[in-house]
């Protein structure tokens, strides 16, 4: 008997689309699935499961369209394998997902996700990299040394010893897949996985490889440039395509992934491309402006710490943060966190000094305690005024004497600097 055309068992024109080949495929198998009463038809479906099969595969349809039936033959499965009593009760959803694996991806998966059709990729694998902050922000090149699963040597992958037999696997009769009961839903049903017995190959290994005890493939040590790039921060992962295991019977490299741990530094704190780092400068310094090192990625770097400045303040650094990863000419900042440090323990010189600069600045260092009145209304009266005029005589006598009190005082601020600059 003529095999029908794929495009005509689905009711299509050729060429069709992948959207319309799934939209047609659905609706034709609600109505021909064996478990429809009405329009059920085992042979029918078969022959739309078979069709769908190779068009909804991008290289199989491709195939098929060139070269028609002769061009798919011996790639499509047989689905009289197939006991489609089994899925009696199930939704279409269900039956699809049994057939072609779950979500319809096209592609002829066995349910089991093992088949015959195709080798299967190898496991990806993980590798935890310690890295340096700076390691981190400017990047690094290394090499890591990683266990993989590779074919064996002594029997290329195939698990027998060289020059023995391989017979037909009895439990699959060489198919590499079985049909296993499952419960799927509130039902039991038959899913197609990978025979347990030859692992999907089809083929029984009379005397198992020493090597690999039959497995074809043995874990061996490889060595891997690992590139780190500038800008990285911790838990980023990088992916060598690749270089994971490879998987069993000619199957592909899975790709490994390179986990990165940044370890904490002790001065800087990394936010997003920025990096803050805490200065302690003496209260002399915040007040007539200093020239200080501070410490940055690019080693130690001159800050100018202006006059005036107030404990907490932030002072920025541009472009000597981390640099943007895929972008490393554009920088985050540097931002350094003052903090005015009070001097303790005095010595009596200091002392001295101290009690004499508030005395200039009119800086009081002790107060008499206000006498409490008895009555709220004369207390509150004679509070406000007192403070106001207090607050705003000091104002008026800073203003006025701002500029003779820097002249004559600037030799004990030269004194007082001297005292409490940290020695370098
Ligand atoms: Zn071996
Ligand atoms: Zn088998």
């Amino acid at each position: 008997m003529a095999k029908r055309d794929y495009y005509e068992i689905l009711g299509l024109a050729r060429g069709a689309g992948s959207d319309e080949i799934k939209k047609s495929f659905r609706n034709r198998a609600r109505q021909l699935h064996p478990d429809n009463k009405e329009s059920g038809d085992e042979a029918a479906f078969k022959e739309l499961a078979e069709a769908y099969e190779v068009l909804s595969d991008e290289q199989k349809k491709a195939s098929y369209d060139r070269y028609g039936h002769e061009g798919v033959k011996g790639s499509t499965r047989d689905f009289d394998n197939v006991d489609f009593s089994s899925f009696q009760g199930f939704g279409m959803e269900d039956i699809i997902d049994a057939l072609f694996g779950g979500g319809m991806r096209g592609g002829f998966s066995g349910g089991g996700g093992a088949s015959r059709s195709g080798p299967r990729q190898g496991a990806h694998l993980r590798y935890d990299l310690d890295l340096e902050f700076l390691d981190s922000v400017f990047g690094l090149e290394k090499k890591i040394t990683v266990k993989r699963l590779e074919d064996c040597t002594t029997c290329e992958g195939s698990g027998a010893t060289p020059g023995s037999n391989l017979s037909t696997c009895n439990t699959c009769q060489g198919q590499g897949q079985v049909k296993q009961l499952v419960n799927m839903l509130f039902m039991q049903s038959y899913q197609i996985i990978a025979c347990p017995d030859c692992s999907g190959s089809g083929k029984k290994i009379e005397k198992p490889c020493k090597d690999c005890k039959g497995a074809g493939q043995t874990r061996k040590s490889r060595e891997f440039d690992v590139k780190v790039p500038a800008g990285v921060k911790d838990g980023d992962r990088l992916k060598l395509q690749g270089a994971g295991d490879k998987g069993p019977r000619g199957g592909t490299f899975g790709d490994l992934f390179v986990v990165l741990n940044v370890r904490d530094h002790p001065e800087f704190v990394r936010d997003g491309f920025t990096i803050h780092v805490k200065q302690v400068i003496s209260f002399s310094m915040a007040a007539l402006g200093a020239e200080i090192l501070v410490p940055t990625v690019e080693g130690a770097k001159v800050l100018k710490v202006p006059a005036g400045t107030q404990s907490s303040s932030q002072l920025v650094m541009r472009d000597l943060g981390v640099p943007h990863l895929n972008n490393p000419s554009r920088r985050g900042d540097h931002v350094v966190h003052v903090v005015v440090e009070t001097p303790t323990k005095l010595s009596g010189e200091e002392r001295k000094l101290l009690e004499q600069l508030a005395e200039i600045r009119h800086e009081k260092l002790k107060v008499a305690a206000p006498v409490a009145d008895k009555t709220e209304s004369a207390s509150d009266s004679t509070a406000t005024p007192a403070k106001e005029s207090g607050g705003s005589k000091k104002k008026k006598s800073q203003e006025a004497a701002a500029e003779p009190v820097e002249a004559e005082d600037k030799g004990i601020f030269d004194k007082i600097v001297d005292v409490f600059r940290p020695k370098e």
